[in-house]
């Protein structure tokens, strides 16, 4: 079972990140302050840290340098807006990946799912994930369309897994190429729409009669059960 440790001082978003996290078969821990979560990391070595940077005794920046200086442990950082400047800070301090505030218990599986994948610290697989007649098994690596089997590239499965844990939201192409090409700040959108094409030709679609991959121009795309996106 993956252990995850929780720093967050509101104790609303902490009880909602535990529960929703817990349903999904996560051990989790929480701590309400910063020097609270710091001795947990010590003493408990959770699989992957998520850190509100926001909390009453020490800033979250600073916290990502003092758990640095003790642990390679993945650090998701929780924030209340999408600040660029501080989300590069975070990233250069330590942090491997960040979600904004609201953000649902999907999206945040899908990103300790990312970083322990990127980290080599693998979770268990999850269960297939159904969307329409797409059913995308992550424990066999394979996907089926009405029953038939799919003839998936490695990237074009992990492209369309990616997509599939965050089923009906829009994942940027940037999103997509730190989780299907480790790459956060290299590669270009190119990489993604050219294996975006394959996956749509293999699905039976194309991007002018989109039916499962709907592309929002300038954002990115998602996956959405035909006739609903
Ligand atoms: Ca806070």
């Amino acid at each position: 079972m993956t252990s995850i440790l929780v720093v967050e001082d509101e104790s609303s978003i902490r009880d909602a990140v535990r529960r929703g996290l817990t349903e999904r078969g996560y051990a989790v821990a929480t701590a309400p302050t910063g020097l609270a979560g710091l001795e947990h990391v010590l003493a408990e070595e959770p699989q992957v840290v998520l850190l509100d940077l926001g909390l009453p005794d020490v800033s979250g920046l600073t916290l990502i340098t003092m758990i640095r200086a003790a642990s390679e442990v993945p650090i998701i950082v929780i924030t209340a807006q999408d600040d660029d400047p501080t989300m590069v800070r975070a990233l250069d301090s330590g942090a491997d990946d960040y979600v904004v505030k609201p953000f649902g218990t999907d999206q945040v599986a899908a990103r300790i799912r990312a970083v322990l994948r990127r980290t080599g610290r693998a979770a268990e697989p999850s269960d297939p994930i159904k969307v329409g007649d797409l059913v995308i098994d992550e424990r066999t690596r394979t996907a089926t369309l009405a029953g038939e089997r799919l003839d998936l590239a490695r990237k074009e499965f992990d492209l369309l897994l990616a997509l599939a844990q965050r089923r009906g939201e829009v994942v940027t192409k940037r999103e997509l190429l730190a989780e299907v090409w480790q790459q956060a700040y290299g590669g270009t959108d190119r990489t993604v729409d050219v294996h975006l094409s394959w996956l749509r030709r293999k699905l039976g679609e194309t991007a002018a009669a989109p039916r499962y991959l709907i592309s929002v121009r300038g954002v990115g795309v998602r996956l959405v059960e035909p006739g609903t996106g």
